[in-house]
């Protein structure tokens, strides 16, 4: 039996795909917006489609943007001599909540994972090479999660680097061991920037 009408139901089928909405929290949105203005609920509408349109990924760094290159590989005030290696762009999010950093990302898209399959070929690890080959970046500061997939990929990546005689550091265990950097406050996250080490 269907206790909703159509339009409803497929709603609440929808928002109950969301990560972290379940089905009581997908009905009481569904009503919020059918009870929302018809202009409200078009700007949402709108605003859903708008991120499907009209974002791509900075073919520099690999961030989400609207604009490319993006407004921070295309900022001349940031610091361009230094590159904070990140697994996807929530932390770039999350490293520039903390407002300490103002150098450049390389967002990999992914870390090195056997178990899942994932190889160094398969993130963006050639990308990130290619850019380091001008000489202008002095540090490469490696901020994948202090999880096993995100130390292996920092481990492997700065074995590449360091040949090429650029400076390569690691953000410190101020993040808990198998945490994650997006859920990081700003104050640990800060803490493990600074207490950066060379690896
Ligand atoms: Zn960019």
């Amino acid at each position: 039996m269907n206790y909703y009408a159509e339009p409803i139901a497929r709603l609440i089928n929808e928002l109950s795909k969301l990560p972290g909405i379940g089905n009581k929290t997908a009905q009481r949105l569904a009503f919020y917006i059918v009870n929302m203005s018809e202009e409200q609920a078009s700007d949402l509408a709108r605003a859903i489609d708008g991120v499907k349109e009209g974002i791509v990924y900075c073919s520099i760094c690999g961030n989400l943007t609207d604009i490319d290159p993006c407004g921070i590989c295309s900022n001349h005030k940031r610091d361009n001599t230094t590159i904070c290696v990140v697994k996807d762009p929530r932390d770039v999010v999350a490293m520039e909540k903390m407002q300490e950093y103002d150098g450049l990302y390389h967002v990999l898209h992914g870390t090195i994972s056997p178990m899942q399959g994932i190889g160094p070929d398969d993130i963006r690890i050639k990308d990130l090479l290619e850019r380091l080959k001008n000489g202008q970046i002095k540090e490469v500061i490696l901020a994948t999660n202090p999880d096993v997939e995100g130390e292996a990929t920092a481990m492997y990546i700065s074995r590449l680097i360091k040949p090429m005689g650029i400076r390569t550091t690691r953000i410190a265990h101020g993040i808990p061991v198998g945490g994650d950097l997006e859920y990081a406050d700003e104050i640990t996250l800060q803490k493990a920037f600074e207490g950066r080490r060379e690896i």
